[in-house]
C-alpha cells in the first residue's frame, strides 16, 4: 500500500505536468522543480531563491524532496501557473518588462515583488512610478574623469521626448539631454560592479554616449527602467501610428548581442593589436579603452551579408595577432577589420554574434544610418 505522503507525491507531479505549469511562474525557465504553496505556482530553483525574501507572501517547497499534505496538494490542484497568471497579471502595460530566466537577479526579483507583494498588476494605480509620463529623482551616476558616483537629479519628460539630468541640485541647465527616440537601458550588474546597475546609451551626432547609474532601491531602479520603457512605446506610437504595438513593445529596449576584450589593429593593419573592450550593440559594433567610458573610440556599422559584409575565422596570411591568436576578419565594402580573441571559444562566440548581424537583412531605416559610418576611424 502506497502511504498518504507517496500519494500525495504522485498527484503533485500530476499537476506538473498539467498546461502552463512546465515552465516557471515568473521567468519561463523550463521544468521548474519548486513551488510556493501559497501562491499555487510551480518555479524554477533560481526563483524559488526570490520568493524566499517574501515569506510574508510566499512559503516554497521542492516538489520531489519535501513531504506535502492532501491540502496542499489539492492547492496546487485548485490554482497553478496559469490560474496565477489571470490573477495577478490582470492589467500589466504593454511597454512592461517581463524578464526572461537570462535576465538579472533584480529584473526577476522586482517582477516577482511587483506581481506578489505589491499586487502592482491588479490595482492600475500603484503603477504611477513608472506610467505617468514623467518621472524626477536622484540617481548615482558615474563621473566620467575619475569613475566615482555622484547623486545626479534625473527628468524624464515623455511630452518632451528627453531624459535629462543636472550636475548641481539648483542647476538651471541640464548636464545632458538625451532623446528618447534614441534612448537604450540595459542592466549591467557585472560590467558595473553593482547589482543594480544600469547602462544608459544615446546617440549624439550620431555617436554612442554611455552613461552608468544604479539607485539602492532596487524598486526605485526597476521602476526608471520601465519609465523610460513607457517613454519609448508612447514615442514609437506616435512616430509609426500603423504598427502593432507587439512589434513596438520588441524596440523599447535592447540587450547587447554580445560584449567583450578582443585585440585589434588599426586600418593600415601596420599598428600593432592592442587590447579593447568591444560592444556588439544590434548592428554597431563599438570599442572602449575601459569597459565603463563613456565615449566609444570608434564604431563600425555591420551590415548585411546582401551588402557584402562577411565574417571569416582567422587573420590574412600576412598578418599575425600579438598576444592573442584565435582571429577574425570582418569584410566590409571599405576595408577588413582584424580582430583576436583570447581563446577559442570566445572568437567562436565572436563569430556567432557577428554572423548573427550579416545573415539579418537590412531594414529600409537602416540605409540611412550607413552614410554617417563612412568616415568612423577603427
Ligand atoms: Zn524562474
Amino acid at each position: 500500500m502506497a502511504t498518504d505522503q507517496e500519494k500525495n507525491k504522485h498527484r503533485l507531479k500530476q499537476v506538473l505536468g498539467k498546461p502552463g505549469n512546465g515552465h516557471c511562474a515568473d521567468c519561463g525557465a523550463a521544468d521548474p522543480e519548486w513551488a510556493s504553496y501559497t501562491l499555487g505556482v510551480f518555479v524554477c530553483q533560481s526563483c524559488s531563491g526570490l520568493h524566499r525574501n517574501i515569506p510574508q507572501i510566499s512559503r516554497v517547497k521542492s516538489v520531489l524532496l519535501d513531504p506535502w499534505s492532501s491540502s496542499e496538494v489539492e492547492f496546487m490542484e485548485s490554482t497553478g501557473n496559469n490560474a496565477a497568471k489571470v490573477k495577478f497579471e490582470q492589467k500589466v502595460p504593454a511597454f512592461y518588462y517581463q524578464p526572461t530566466h537570462t535576465d538579472c537577479t533584480l529584473l526577476r526579483e522586482q517582477w516577482i515583488r511587483a506581481r506578489y507583494e505589491r499586487s502592482e498588476f491588479v490595482c492600475v494605480e500603484r503603477q504611477e512610478p513608472y506610467s505617468a509620463g514623467y518621472r524626477e529623482g536622484f540617481l548615482w551616476k558615474r563621473g566620467r574623469d575619475n569613475g566615482q558616483y555622484l547623486r545626479r537629479k534625473f527628468i524624464l519628460s515623455e511630452r518632451e521626448g528627453i531624459l535629462k539630468y543636472f550636475n548641481k541640485h539648483d542647476a538651471r541647465e541640464p548636464k545632458a539631454v538625451m532623446k528618447i527616440n534614441t534612448l537604450n537601458a540595459t542592466f549591467q550588474p557585472t560590467k558595473i560592479g553593482n547589482a543594480h546597475g544600469l547602462q544608459i546609451t544615446y546617440l549624439k551626432d550620431n555617436s554612442t554616449r554611455n552613461i552608468f547609474v544604479y539607485h539602492e532601491d532596487g524598486k526605485e531602479m526597476v521602476d526608471w527602467f520601465n519609465a523610460i520603457r513607457a517613454a519609448r512605446f508612447h514615442y514609437l506610437q506616435v512616430a509609426f501610428p500603423g504598427a502593432q504595438d507587439a512589434d513596438l513593445v520588441s524596440k523599447l529596449t535592447r540587450n547587447y548581442i554580445k560584449e567583450g576584450y578582443m585585440e585589434k589593429t588599426g586600418p593600415k593593419h601596420t599598428e600593432g593589436f592592442k587590447k579593447r573592450w568591444f560592444t556588439m550593440d544590434d548592428r554597431r559594433l563599438m570599442y572602449f579603452k575601459d569597459p565603463l567610458d563613456a565615449y566609444a573610440r570608434g564604431e563600425v556599422f555591420i551590415g548585411s551579408k546582401e551588402n557584402s559584409y562577411t565574417v571569416l575565422p582567422g587573420l590574412p596570411s600576412s598578418i599575425q595577432g600579438y598576444h592573442w591568436q584565435f582571429g577574425i576578419t570582418i569584410v566590409t565594402p571599405d576595408r577588413k577589420f582584424l580582430f583576436t580573441c583570447e581563446t577559442e571559444e570566445e572568437q567562436r562566440d565572436w563569430i556567432a554574434a557577428f554572423q548573427s548581424v550579416v545573415n539579418r537583412p537590412m531594414l529600409p531605416q537602416e540605409y540611412a544610418v550607413v552614410a554617417h559610418f563612412s568616415l568612423k576611424l577603427m
